[in-house]
């Protein structure tokens, strides 16, 4: 499904992130950058030992050894991927909602999108952050990040932006949510 607004596009496709040709990727990473489970494995396995060791970098040298907090955004190359960029932000573990964790997942894609747009790139690729081992529901992520995708590309021109739903059940959830959405506006 694909949606256009402004000069931008919005497209939602099933896939695997680690082939995705857009400028930069998305990777739902974990406070410590240095590599975990899920999307964030697959991405650091299709990159290479060299990704680990920027992100330790930045660990060290721009986070003064800290971990990246929940909602921020980090970017790094991309090495053996197909994408030239891969921006690692944090999504919230879902406790609930009773710790702020729909503002934060929205701060993972705005924060993302404008590191992206501040380096000048025109495309890049969201996972569905925090639906796995974060248990976010899905249905809640879907209308959070479209709705946060929506409103940077209503307010910006900036290109393509492309969410990558690892299985056909997410493609129909968030296809569902953005429908929705649509009708609305
Ligand atoms: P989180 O810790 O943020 O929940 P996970 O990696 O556990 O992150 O899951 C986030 C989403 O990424 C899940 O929907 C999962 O199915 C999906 N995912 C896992 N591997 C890939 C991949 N290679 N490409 C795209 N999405 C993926």
């Amino acid at each position: 499904m694909e949606v256009r607004m402004n000069s931008n596009a919005l497209k939602l496709i099933t896939g695997d992130i680690t082939k995705q040709t857009t400028e930069a990727i998305v990777n739902a990473a974990n406070g410590t950058l240095l590599g975990g489970g899920g999307v964030d494995g697959a991405i650091h396995r299709a990159a290479g030992k060299e990704l680990v060791a920027e992100c330790k970098k930045i660990r060290e040298e721009v986070l003064g050894g800290d971990d990246l907090p929940t909602g921020e955004a980090v970017i790094t190359n991309g090495y053996n991927l197909p994408a030239k960029y891969v921006i690692h932000t944090v999504g919230p573990i879902w406790h609930g909602n009773t710790q702020n964790e729909e503002a934060l997942l929205a701060n993972c894609y705005k924060h993302s999108l404008q590191l992206a747009q501040e380096k000048g790139m025109t495309s890049i690729s969201f996972p569905s952050i925090s639906t796995g081992v974060y248990r976010f529901p899905i249905d809640l992520a879907a209308r959070t990040a479209l709705k946060t995708i929506i409103h940077f590309l209503q307010h910006h021109s900036f290109g393509q932006v492309v969410m990558t739903l690892f299985s056909p059940e997410d493609y129909r959830v968030y296809e569902s949510a953005l429908q929705q959405l649509l009708e609305k506006q």
